[in-house]
């Protein structure tokens, strides 16, 4: 589903990511740990390209990218229609109501049909428990609401990867959990899920796999259980161990 390799990305000259190389199967939930500046968010950003890596390979779906030369709009397109991203900030469309935010792409992007989009749309706010509010703006909204309309309307798309960055980190603690049982359902239902998180509970429960990064590199990745519970790398021990 995606596989990366020898992915690198700097930023004014200092090497953000230095030489990445993961795959993600198909229905597999994989989160990204690491301590705060070790590249996560950069690593997702540049699964889809928000991003662009100076160097390496991303393959997702039946695209391939290599990063040597200049990436040609068909190409960039191309990788972002296997991926929906959810953002810590939800990053709603702040003008529109929520069923105008999920109805939007799919119309003007994608030229699906408007009936059926709508349809669509409706299933998935009922999907994250946000129907009765689909007449709202954003700013009459809680921000566990708000970011459950952003992951519908990224599902709206059906794209074959979610990516998810750090999506309950902007919440208070007691929205965090029903953002998490609706990730939750996505990964009971098969949804490949790219995650950045700090939640390790969460991790280790949702996790197939688990990457732990530490400056720009993956050093430790293995099955989600095992990286939290037992760690192997002393760099990961250590990052574990100041959480508890
Ligand atoms: P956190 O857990 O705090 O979100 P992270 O592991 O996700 O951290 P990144 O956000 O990927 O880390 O940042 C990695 C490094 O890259 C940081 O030093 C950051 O300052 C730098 N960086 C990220 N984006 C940019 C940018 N657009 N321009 C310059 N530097 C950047």
């Amino acid at each position: 589903m995606i596989e990366v390799t020898s992915l690198k990305k700097s930023f004014d000259n200092v090497e953000v990511l230095k030489s990445i190389d993961f795959t993600v199967n198909k229905g597999e939930v994989v989160c990204l740990i690491g301590p705060s500046g070790s590249g996560k968010t950069t690593l997702l950003r540049c699964l889809n390209l928000l991003e662009t890596p100076d160097a390496g390979t991303i393959a997702i779906g039946n695209s391939r990218v290599s990063f040597n030369s200049i990436l040609k709009k068909r190409e960039i397109k191309e990788i972002r229609q296997y991926s929906g991203m959810v953002f810590q900030g939800f990053h709603l469309f702040p003008h529109k109501t929520v069923i105008e935010n999920l109805v939007t792409a799919p119309i003007t992007v994608k030229k699906d049909n408007k009936t059926t989009v709508k349809q669509k749309s409706e299933q998935l706010l009922e999907k994250v428990g946000m129907s009765e509010h689909k007449n709202k703006y954003p700013d009459a909204l809680s921000g566990g609401q708000q970011q459950r309309a952003a992951i519908a309307r990224a599902l709206v798309m059906e794209p074959e990867v979610m990516l998810f960055d750090e999506p309950t980190s902007a919440l208070d603690p007691q929205l965090v959990r029903e953002v998490l049982k609706v990730i939750e359902a996505l990964a009971n239902e098969g949804q490949t899920m790219v995650i950045v998180t700090h939640e390790m509970n969460f991790a280790k429960r949702i996790a197939d796999k688990i990457l732990f990064m530490d400056e720009g590199y993956i050093v430790e990745q293995g099955e989600g259980n095992q990286v939290i519970t037992k760690p192997q790398n002393h760099r990961t021990k250590e990052f574990l161990s100041l959480l508890e």
